[in-house]
């Protein structure tokens, strides 16, 4: 895509200029905004001492949901070639038609973002901690009592669309992987940044992580 061309410092402000312009609406289903939802994730990843690769991905975890359409088209054909010789390991996803809503075909947002943030240059561990983010409720609620119940009413709807909790399998399969306790924390954290009126560092606070951390990856390369 055209969007590798840009340097470190011009990718960050893309991706903040999207969070920001495009993260008005509402939280699916919450009485809180996107912006607001990725804002507090980011705070309480960082509170809770995550690495700041795990901080830039809660931040981002949900901008497969803000990506302009035709970006998002874009993403979800080629994901779908890929798929095409091997099978996704990350779960389910949403069927959803090709639209605004970060979701073409059976390409949900989360592996829309995940893919996204690849094709940035973002590490392997940012884009895995974005794409898992729908699996790890799956995971969640298979494996730890009472997290299905505490769940939203949104949350628990879309998960019906997710495919529900994992099977021992899939769990086993989750607990082998890279990653998967930071991956399960994440979640626990999406899940948390839904309080109305949370005052949190804006979007500025996260510039200079993403910045190094794209410029660190384009000094290994
Ligand atoms: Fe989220």
């Amino acid at each position: 895509m055209s969007t590798t061309m840009l340097s470190p410092s011009e990718t960050t402000s893309r991706l903040l200029h999207i969070l920001t312009s495009r993260g008005q609406s509402d939280y699916i289903g919450e009485p809180i905004s996107q912006l607001e939802h990725s804002l507090q994730c980011a705070s309480l990843a960082s509170l809770n001492g995550a690495d700041n690769e795990t901080v830039i991905a809660a931040l981002l975890h949900d901008i497969g949901q803000f990506l302009p359409a035709e970006e998002v088209r874009q993403i979800a054909g080629s994901v779908k070639d890929m798929r095409a010789s091997k099978q996704s390991s990350t779960g389910k996803s949403q069927s959803i038609t090709g639209d605004d809503s970060g979701s073409v075909g059976r390409v949900g947002h989360e592996t829309i973002g995940g893919q996204y943030l690849l094709s940035l240059d973002f590490s392997p561990k940012v884009a895995a901690l974005v794409e898992s983010h729908v699996a790890a409720k799956r995971y969640l609620c298979a494996t730890e009592s009472g997290y299905s119940e505490a769940l939203s009413d949104a949350s628990k709807t879309s998960l019906e669309f997710q495919g529900g909790s994992m099977s021992e399998d899939e769990v086993g399969q989750w607990k082998r992987g890279e990653w998967s306790e930071e991956m399960a924390r994440l979640r626990k954290w999406d899940d948390g940044a839904k309080i109305i009126g949370a005052v949190v560092p804006g979007v500025d606070a996260y510039e200079s992580m993403i910045r190094k951390h794209l410029e660190e990856r384009a000094a290994t390369v």
